[in-house]
Parts: structure tokens; sequence; C-alpha cells
């Protein structure tokens, strides 16, 4: 069969077949078009959309001996909440898990209101387990896990710096619009609540209990925020990327 991929996923193909206009590949055995296109280096999470001669397919489809494979990437904005050929069950709710190895986009997307589970230390099998349970967006930097058939949806995160990834997130999921800056927890994933100054009052240090009076409380791990230089440089980045109305 002929094989042609588009766009941005021609650099996710395996060395030796970078740079070829289309691909030709001998199917030695029945194979879903799903296992054709990762054999080929590229995780099934990359992909938008598949069409032999045109008309569209899912990943389930068997190869052809005498097809033509059109193999699109994801078109920004993705709507996850929508059903499509290639994930006919969409997710309810724009939610993620952070593999490890994309750790600091964790914080970020917690900064800009995203529900994002992410640990320190978990194995692949534990993370998988909890996007597959949790229906959560899948974020990682390693190809063999979201090639995993129990990934519906996730994203090879392609960019290096933190602030970058974050951008490319929000990009592609079409987010500018959806933060809800301080509205979790950078710890846990909590969600903060106003909190008099009285209840925390002894959680505080002597300046900040001199100088601030308006405080939000995880409803997790119960660590308490104030507004101060962390918050204005956390809002600094949100500001670069979001559109949302202006904090109090
Ligand atoms: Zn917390």
């Amino acid at each position: 069969m002929i094989i042609n991929f588009l766009g941005n996923l021609k650099e996710l193909l395996r060395p030796q077949f970078r740079g070829l206009e289309s691909i030709e590949y001998e199917l030695s055995r029945a194979a879903s078009v799903k296992d054709i296109v990762e054999a080929l280096g590229v995780p099934h999470t990359e992909v938008g959309r598949l069409t032999v001669d045109g008309l569209e397919i899912s990943f389930a489809t068997l190869g052809g001996k005498n097809d033509r494979l059109d193999v699109y990437p994801l078109c920004p904005p993705v709507d996850v909440l929508t059903p499509t050929m290639l994930r006919p069950e969409p997710l309810v709710a724009i939610t993620f898990a952070v593999d490890v190895n994309v750790g600091k986009l964790a914080t970020l997307l917690r900064m800009a209101g995203f529900d994002t589970f992410y640990q320190n230390y978990i194995s692949d099998p534990e993370l998988l387990e909890v996007a597959v349970r949790e229906k959560r967006i899948l974020l990682s930097k390693d190809k063999d896990l979201l090639k995993r058939k129990e990934v519906v949806f996730g994203h090879l995160v392609r960019e290096i710096y933190p602030e970058k990834q974050f951008a490319e997130i929000v990009h592609l999921f079409g987010l500018k619009k959806q933060f809800q800056p301080l509205s979790r927890c950078l710890r846990c994933n909590g969600i903060l609540r106003p909190v008099g100054k009285r209840q925390i009052i002894e959680q505080l240090e002597p300046l900040t209990k001199k100088y601030y009076d308006s405080f939000r409380q995880c409803q997790g791990c119960r660590n308490v925020y104030w507004p101060g230089s962390h918050r204005d440089k956390m809002l600094l980045v949100l500001n670069r990327y979001g559109d949302y109305q202006d904090l109090a």
C-alpha cells in the first residue's frame, strides 16, 4: 500500500522514512491502519484523520494491499468533546494527565486552572491507568506510551521549554478562553476557595500576616495562597497565552 503522511507527522516518522514524498509499505500480514501508522513511527494520538482514496476510515480498519492511505495531523483547535471517526467516544471535560517527562507543564496547566493529574514518581502503567480511568488527555514525550491502544486522547509534546509546551497545549486544544487562573492548587490539583484570615492565621509567616488580607485555601491539602510577587509572576505568564477577565 501507499501511505502519505501530511504536515507535522512527517517529522515523527522513523528516520529511514523521513523526507519521502510517500511510503510504499509492504503488508506481510493483516494489520489495522493504527498498527501500520505506528510501525512507521507515528503515535495514533497525533493523527487527526485517516482516509483511503478520500473516504474517511477508523483506526481499526485493516490495511488493504492496493490502498492509498492519507494520514492527517491533528488540526487545532482539537475539540475533544465532539465525536469523530477516529475517536467516537468523546471526553466529557478537558482534563489532563501529565507524564514526568513534562512535569513543569503540569504546574503551568494548574496555574491556568486546568484539572491536571501529575505525580512525581509514577510508573507508566500507573499513569496510563489514571488517564484511562479518569478520561484525561495524556501529555507526554514518550512515543511508546502514546502508542498504547488504551490511550484515546493524548499528545506528544514537541516543545522543549515548559512555557512553550504550555503554549503548544493551549493552541492545540483551543484553551485560550478557558483559563481560570488561581483556582487550583499547584501542589495537589485541589480546588482553591477564599478563606478568612482568622481561620488560617496560624499557618502564616509574620510578614504575610502583616501585609496580606485576602487568602485562598486548597480544599485538598489545605495549602494557603495569597497575592504577592509569586502570584504576579504567574499572572504574567498566563497573560501571554490566555484571554480572561482580570482578577481582583
Ligand atoms: Zn492542594
